[in-house]
């Protein structure tokens, strides 16, 4: 049985969460003296001097009218990576609790965890780039708090099967998190809309990838209100500046644009395969349901370095367990496409042999 109390380290169920002058008064008023803050004004065309709001409630109802799921079950991170922190430092006690990985997949996870002091085992994926069952079963034990599942996963840009995902919804008795970075570009649907059905779900998304909001940082969980509240407790305060929040509320107005985008994406992501597939040093194109791809070269390093050399950067990710001699290798305009591809094209083989 799921028991998030139980759960929760001591010291985050016993927290006293620190309380803001935008908690303490929420009627309406004229005059605020309650912050501290410059009742003057501040030095821009629009007025940044009040401390923006805690929850971020306009953002969230917007988001869940996107979504379809309801603001109190909404979580807003500085990016992420905060929904990540946010995480191990509700439920992770640290040197004892620990979190299983399944790498090669995104490397915050790993850091944060160290930065929390978070034990963590590796359950790898298999060669197809899926849950090892088995022995994702066999790693789970008392101090297991946390599963991450990146689906798609980055950087092999594929999706994770549904059927196994529910399989450790159904039976993991710790929070497992989705984190859906790339759904947008999938064929795969959300996970979203199983919140009701699994009180252990926690599903990760971010304005960063399809909404082209990297700079904003806006990252986003959905889970049962009851975590929603414990995350809440956590975060700083005012994590989301005032900038950001407005930002990110006239740009969810444009969803027509970022899903014209989502098309264009697609298309020349299944194009820029394609090509690939025709080098002579590109040994293996993954099948991707991400806006990246990851390819098997021949020589990552050297093709990584020739690149370089033309103003174009790609990600080596030739050291990564079980992505030997592969670049991850982001979806461009179809200008940028082409020049990747005819700079590919004029790779002298010898070149990369030279040592
Ligand atoms: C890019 C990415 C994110 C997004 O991180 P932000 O901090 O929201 O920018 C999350 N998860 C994965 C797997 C990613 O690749």
């Amino acid at each position: 049985m799921f028991d998030l109390n139980k759960l929760l380290r001591n010291n985050i169920r016993q927290l006293v969460p620190y309380s803001s002058a935008r908690d303490e008064f929420k009627g309406e008023a004229r005059i605020f003296l309650d912050a501290n803050e410059n009742s003057f004004g501040s030095p821009l065309p629009t007025d940044y001097n009040r401390y923006p709001d805690p929850m971020q409630w306009k953002l969230k109802y917007k988001l869940a009218d996107i979504k379809g799921v309801p603001p109190q079950h909404i979580f807003i991170g500085n990016g992420s990576d905060e929904v990540i922190d946010v995480l191990y430092r509700a439920l992770c006690n640290p040197g004892v609790d620990n979190v299983i990985l399944c790498p090669p997949t995104y490397g915050m996870y790993e850091v944060s965890a160290h930065i929390n002091d978070v034990v963590i085992r590796q359950v790898s994926l298999t060669e197809d780039f899926q849950l090892d069952m088995p022995a994702l079963q066999q790693a789970i034990d008392e101090h297991t708090k946390l599963i991450f599942v990146c689906s798609p996963n980055n950087p092999t840009a594929n999706s994770i099967n549904r059927e196994d995902i529910e399989v450790l919804l159904n039976s993991f008795e710790g929070i497992l998190v989705v984190d859906e970075a790339y759904i947008n570009f999938a064929r795969q649907k959300t996970f979203i809309q199983e919140l009701t059905e699994y009180p252990n779900l926690v599903v990760m998304q971010t304005l960063s990838k399809a909404w082209g909001l990297a700079a904003l940082r806006v990252g986003m969980a959905f889970a049962s209100e009851e975590i929603i509240q414990v995350m809440n407790k956590i975060k700083p305060p005012y994590n989301i500046s005032q900038a950001a929040q407005e930002l990110a509320l006239q740009a969810l107005e444009n969803i027509a644009q970022v899903n014209e985008w989502i098309r264009e994406t697609v298309i020349e992501r299944d194009k820029l395969a394609a090509s690939l597939e025709k080098l002579p040093l590109v040994v293996k194109v993954y099948p991707s349901d991400a806006n990246f791809i990851l390819a098997k070269t021949i020589d990552a390093k050297a093709i990584y370095q020739y690149l370089v050399t033309l103003g174009i950067v790609v990600r080596d990710r030739s050291r990564v367990e079980l992505c030997a001699g592969c670049l991850r290798i982001t979806v461009g305009t179809p200008e940028e496409n082409e020049k990747l591809i005819a700079a590919l094209a004029d790779y002298k083989i010898e070149v990369g042999s030279i040592k």
